[in-house]
């Protein structure tokens, strides 16, 4: 009886536990730009205080989809994306840096809610606002923080003149080019001192800059010489302000460090968004990959046909590219998709050849990841993931930092449906240029591969043909071949790219 009594104890609280106590209450939002009051559902749960994102949406003018299916919301504000997925505390901004919040999103009565950080830790350093929560008369109060420019700052060369402009705190600023051929920088709520910051200098491309104060916000006018052919501005890396880039028409932009600007250049590239795409060549140096019956090395052929891809889209788009390795070098699963993400990049594309014990098994193949479906993906997943015995000690679990992997895992996952659309594209163009039987099935192919784990980005593996038939073996060594693979892959790189620039109403 006794020990039923303690069980029935447990039971119950463990029962309040999966009970989150939730609190609601309606609140006030005051503006300091003149727009009137307006009330925002609030709601406590486990003593944590939550804003409906509906309202916070609402408040910062931003523009939200629901994705019901996936759980996930996705906020467009000023030049930036957020997304955010329920019950997870991870926010991913600009589809490249997932930020962790203390607490998770939450869903209550089918409306989403985000913890206050959401806003005084993410939306405030995004929107140069500032948030006063007060308790007592249960106010929100948005208020614009404003930004300071202090200085500009030179830096000319041959064909390119970068202009710094130095700000206290980060600002939010647009660059847009006007009739007159002047580019104009706004700075919304920022303030200057036009007599500092104008100048009739010329420095490089710059031969005058104009600064003007209104109430709302400051303005710098830069006008340029003829041969100025276009521009970019993206926030300084090392300190806070803005790099207003002007380059002659014979200058290569720069791969941006962070999210930029868009690229204002029209015409000359299929692409028209500025970018980076991470190739990644298959194994290397002490691991061969699959072997062919010639004795034709994986790890050949997929530097070959990298190599190769690179080429065509550094000559037909303005796409950046960066290979994992350039040679016949050992580089660990991890540390590709590492690569990746430090440069930020905007895809990932891991190049492979097939491999069976049959040799008659042939065609093209291309994954993206997930949980491995059907047997055919499982062992297309243990083989590429074979590697993993190089680089770590038998009966060692990698990767080492778990925690840190399981992070970077929850945003790979935001990439799910992009990944699935890229193999798609890419899958589509390969088959056209390769005319090799398809094994593509309906819904594609699905694997966890190692290497495509962990990765911020659109990510998808190519098993371009199978080097352990004798006829793909041969071709796969041809340079036509491994330049037709080249192309397939650039082709459907392309679509996809032109796929999401369509479907998305906000780019
Ligand atoms: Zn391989």
């Amino acid at each position: 009886m006794k020990s039923n009594m303690l069980l029935f104890i447990m039971l119950l609280w463990m029962f309040c536990l999966r009970l989150t106590p939730a609190e609601s209450a309606e609140w006030r939002v005051q503006f300091a730009d003149g727009r009137s009051d307006y009330p925002v559902q609030t709601v406590t749960i486990n003593t944590v205080e939550y804003l409906a994102l509906t309202d916070v949406a609402l408040m910062y003018r931003a523009s939200q989809r629901w994705y019901s299916d996936l759980g996930k919301m996705v906020l467009k504000l000023n030049r930036h994306t957020l997304r955010l997925t329920v019950d997870s505390p991870i926010v991913v901004i600009d589809q490249q840096s997932p930020v962790k919040m203390v607490y998770p999103v939450e869903l209550r009565n089918g409306e989403v809610f985000v913890p206050v950080e959401f806003i005084t830790d993410i939306l405030a350093d995004m929107t140069q606002t500032q948030l006063k929560w007060d308790k007592r008369t249960q106010t929100l109060k948005l208020a614009p923080t404003t930004t300071t420019i202090s200085n500009l700052r030179f830096r000319v060369s041959r064909d390119r003149t970068i202009v710094e402009v130095l700000t206290s705190p980060e600002p939010e600023f647009s660059l847009d080019a006007s009739y007159n051929g002047r580019l104009i920088l706004v700075i919304p709520n920022g303030i200057l001192d036009a007599g500092k910051i104008s100048t009739d200098t010329p420095h490089g491309l710059v031969q005058r800059v104009l600064a003007y104060q209104t109430s709302g916000q400051a303005q710098i006018a830069f006008e340029v010489s003829p041969d100025a052919a276009r521009f970019q501005a993206q926030p300084l890396t090392n300190r806070k302000g803005i790099q207003v880039e002007i380059l002659k028409a014979t200058a290569r932009p720069k791969p941006a460090s962070r999210p930029a600007s868009p690229d204002l250049t029209l015409g000359a590239s299929d692409l028209p968004q500025f970018g980076k795409i991470v190739i990644d060549p298959g194994h290397g140096g002490k691991d061969p990959g699959a072997i062919g019956p010639n004795g034709t090395q994986e790890k050949d052929i997929t530097l070959a046909i990298a190599r190769r891809l690179k080429t065509i889209i550094e000559s037909r788009s303005n796409l950046d590219v960066i290979l994992t390795r350039e040679d016949d070098t050992f580089i660990g699963l991890g540390e590709r998709t590492k690569i990746a993400n430090s440069a930020k990049a905007d895809l990932f594309i891991s190049i492979h050849c097939n491999a069976s014990h049959s040799p008659h098994a042939q065609g093209t193949e291309t994954y993206f990841l997930s949980a491995a479906r059907n047997d055919a993906e499982k062992e297309a997943e243990m083989r590429e993931n074979q590697v993993i015995e190089f680089e770590v000690p038998k009966n060692s679990q990698p990767p080492s930092d778990i925690l840190e992997m399981m992070l970077w895992n929850m945003a790979a996952n935001e990439f799910h449906k992009e990944s699935q659309d890229l193999m798609e594209t890419v899958q589509n163009a390969l088959q056209q240029k390769l005319k090799l039987p398809s094994r593509f099935k309906e819904g594609g192919r699905q694997a966890g591969f190692y290497v495509l784990r962990g990765t911020t980005m659109p990510a998808i593996l190519v098993e371009a043909a199978f080097i352990t038939n004798p006829q793909e073996e041969r071709l796969l060594n041809t340079p036509e071949f491994q330049e037709k693979i080249a192309a397939g892959i650039y082709e459907g790189v392309v679509e996809f790219i032109s796929r999401y620039k369509q479907a998305d109403p906000w780019n």
